[in-house]
């Protein structure tokens, strides 16, 4: 589940709160809504293995109390009463499997807590009999189960196991039973209190493995974003930014393979600068770096689509990959690409064809049957390229038989 909390808070941020110690169980305005709706998510997720075990443990302890007393004239009431509490823990325990009352966790297992604590309490008071012991302890038992075992937030689980109390004493007095308000005291305060500090203990531990967990997670993304770039890096020609040899390499094996399934076509163009090697030694190599550059730019606007592919071949040798073009669309394109190149109007005082820098291309398409290879075929668009560049060069033919 991804953790809302990190998108909110930086790195810094997350490790200032952890290190201010977490002391009022409560985070930020902002952050605790986040932070409560994932904690209730989790902790009702958590209430369905716990519900059992605590109804067991509830089961197992009526059962001795019942043994130590089922001679009391009032048995069947106090039974009764205990009845209610395994019901609001069953209750409770079939809700937290409906996902979409998750974000009530806090609501419904509080309000079962304090009728849980309140159910205890009002039971001692109203049953008179030998065994009050039993039956404060099983009140004691109800309170630290509810702060430690139900999985509420330190104030949440305050509020339920004191109203819960405050619930019982006023139906007490409603009802006129008599209360020991210094066996309450050892027992009910003193479990209240018991309780409390270990709510509070667990849920700033739990508020320190969230904001952990953030971390761990920011530092996900950001490994993730980096490898992203290492990976888009590393297909790229670094000087010109198009697709480099091993990129297209790869691209191409695939798309050479889906043609052949498909029976689509497949073409490629491979653009040549002439006479670079005179531009070079008359301007030098940085404008030299600097015409690549250009030509570069020309060669991804012509490769828009994203199946198309522009890639730096060799040093002033380019690639363009196309996907379902037939031949006229490709001739097309390689005008299209004489067109633009000459447009730039870059100036090549050595060229003996144009003023200006010029490429050739040499173009195949194919339609790969499994006989046919594609070395081949890239072979055919090489030979392609010579004929344009005996033929007089800024200018572009086209393989016949691409591969054959
Ligand atoms: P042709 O018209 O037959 O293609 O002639 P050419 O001079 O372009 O071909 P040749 O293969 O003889 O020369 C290619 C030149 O490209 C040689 C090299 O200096 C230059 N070159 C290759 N890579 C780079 C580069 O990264 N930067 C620069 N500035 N020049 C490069
Ligand atoms: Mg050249
Ligand atoms: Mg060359």
């Amino acid at each position: 589940m991804k953790l809302e909390g990190s998108k909110l808070l930086n790195r810094n941020e997350i490790q200032a709160l952890i290190s201010r110690g977490l002391n009022y169980v409560h985070f930020s305005k902002k952050l605790e809504p986040i932070y409560k709706k994932q904690y209730q998510h989790e902790a009702a997720l958590e209430f369905r293995f716990r519900a059992p075990i605590i109804f067991l443990l509830y089961i197992y302890l009526s059962y001795g109390i019942y043994q130590n007393i089922s001679e009391s004239a009032q048995v069947h009431q106090w039974l009764t009463l205990y009845a209610w509490v395994g019901l609001i823990i069953f209750t409770a325990w079939i809700v937290s499997f409906i996902r979409r009352f998750d974000q009530y966790f806090d609501l419904y297992a509080g309000v079962g807590s304090a009728a849980a604590v309140a159910i205890s309490f009002v039971i001692i008071t109203s049953v008179n009999n030998d065994n009050d012991a039993l039956l404060h302890a099983s009140m004691m038992y109800a309170v630290i189960i509810i702060y430690s075992f139900v999985g509420l937030r330190f104030y949440t689980a305050l509020i339920a196991g004191w109203l819960g109390g405050l619930i019982a004493i006023a139906v007490t007095k409603f009802l006129n039973y008599p209360i020991d308000w210094t066996f309450l005291n050892r027992t009910y305060t003193f479990s209240s209190f018991l309780g409390m500090s270990v709510a509070y203990a667990i849920d700033r531990q739990h508020r320190e493995n969230y904001l952990q967990n953030c971390i761990i997670e920011l530092n996900k993304l950001e490994m993730d974003k980096q490898s992203e770039q290492l990976e888009l890096l590393s297909q790229l020609d670094s000087l010109t930014g198009l697709a480099n040899r091993r990129h297209l390499t790869s691209v191409l094996d695939k798309q050479w393979h889906t043609a052949m399934r498909y029976q689509m076509p497949i073409s490629i163009l491979m653009v040549d600068i002439d006479c670079f090697k005179e531009y070079n030694d008359h301007l030098g190599h940085i404008a030299g770096d600097f015409c690549l550059q250009k030509i570069a730019q020309e060669l991804q606007c012509v490769t828009s689509r994203s199946t198309d592919l522009a890639a730096r071949y060799g040093g002033e040798e380019f690639l363009l990959l196309f996907h379902m073009q037939d031949e006229r669309q490709i001739e097309k394109i390689a005008a299209k690409l004489l067109e633009r190149i000459c447009n730039l109007e870059l100036p090549h005082p050595a060229s003996p064809i144009s003023p200006y820098v010029t490429v050739s291309i040499g173009a195949a398409t194919i339609i790969p049957q499994e006989h046919d290879e594609l070395s081949a075929f890239i072979q055919s668009a090489d030979k392609a390229l010579y004929l344009a560049k005996s033929n007089g060069r800024n200018q572009y033919f086209m393989a016949k038989n691409a591969v054959a």
